[in-house]
């Protein structure tokens, strides 16, 4: 980090931000020259708040050299993270499909939905039990029942679950969920990012509505600052001017985290689309693009869903793209 003083600082004021920032363990350096002092810093800078200081009476600006996540940063990790989940993994060259609806709605539902995908190639079940709705009056989830539900379908086919947490009073309901979710509205959460960094399951984190690459990875920063690096990363698409699509796929994501992160990303096109039939386009997009993979919203009665029918393709849709896709990441491995 680089602090740039204003010309002719306080003495006393620079004095006790050097003692303070000393006090951080960080070596300060210090270059005087005509007009300008510029104090450098050496060390591990990522507790030191960058706004604290440009706001001080001495201080013209503040540069940070050095990205504030540490753990989730390629540079001090440069193997790409693989996420061992039941029988599969994610990363490490495989394409992970995730595959189920939006939500859980009944027994023969999500049993039926599970094992469609699974005759597909899915190699996870994803089902919403608890929903995070615009509207209160909307369906808001079966709840613990739900989570039942899922749990019956994994024993019928054999597929890990991955399903949303919205709140941290409802983790020990998630003590046998394979993947826990952090859904969009909730990347933020920081008590929930906090908790869910003290126990060992693997955490899906979907990209916030309007969240920057680094709120995103900061967000990452504290699940494995609190021991659990086993984070997975879900671009979903981002709120913009542009209405006719529900949110804006931003495929230029994975590469982008591809330098500045070792851990595995996932694509969901059925949030960003909002539209059934643009999901089969825009998942081919998403893996020639590099992802670890994809979570697709499938329902086997779309116009009765209870949740995100108009975006959620049918079984059969599925077991077409899913050929595709498997398809075109094999082509892309032998063809760098
Ligand atoms: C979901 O996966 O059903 C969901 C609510 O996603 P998001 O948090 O991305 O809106
Ligand atoms: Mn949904």
């Amino acid at each position: 980090m680089i602090v740039v003083l204003k010309q002719n600082p306080d003495p006393q004021q620079l004095n006790t931000l050097i003692d303070w920032l000393k006090e951080k363990h960080v070596e300060v350096h210090t270059s005087t020259g005509a007009l300008h002092t510029i104090l450098g810093l050496v060390g591990d800078t990522a507790g030191i708040d960058e706004d604290l200081i440009s706001a001080l009476d001495i201080v013209e600006d503040v540069k940070r050299v050095q990205e504030p996540y540490k753990n989730a940063n390629r540079k001090f990790h440069p193997e790409n993270t693989i996420i061992p989940v039941g029988n599969t993994q994610i990363g490490g060259g495989t394409l992970t499909l995730m595959a189920g609806p939006c939500s859980v709605e009944s027994e023969e539902q999500i049993v039926s939905i599970a094992k469609s995908v699974k005759a597909s190639g899915a190699t996870i079940l994803r089902g919403g039990a608890f929903k995070p709705r615009t509207s209160p009056y909307s369906f808001q989830g079966m709840g613990a029942d739900g989570l039942e539900l899922l749990k019956i379908a994994r024993q019928e086919t054999g597929l890990p679950i991955v399903t949303e947490i919205m709140d941290p009073e409802q983790l020990p309901l998630f003590k046998d969920v394979d993947i826990i979710q952090v859904g969009a509205r909730n990347m933020q959460n920081f008590n929930l990012l906090k908790l869910l960094g003290k126990q060992e399951k693997p955490v899906m984190i979907k990209r916030g509505l309007s969240a920057t690459y680094e709120e995103w990875l900061m967000s990452a920063e504290y699940v494995m600052a609190g021991g659990n690096h086993n984070v997975i990363l879900c671009e979903r698409g981002v709120r913009t001017f542009e209405t006719y699509t529900r949110n804006m796929l931003d495929l230029g994501a994975v590469p982008v985290l591809r330098k500045l992160t070792h851990l595995p990303i996932i694509i969901d096109p059925s949030h960003a689309a909002g539209k059934a039939w643009l999901v089969p386009q825009l998942s081919v997009v998403a893996v020639a693009a590099g992802c670890d993979g994809m979570i697709i919203e499938v329902h086997n009665d779309p116009e009765h869903a209870a949740c995100d029918g108009p975006q959620s393709i049918r079984p059969e849709t599925f077991d077409a793209v899913a050929k595709k896709l498997h398809g075109l990441h094999q082509y892309l491995a032998e063809n760098p």
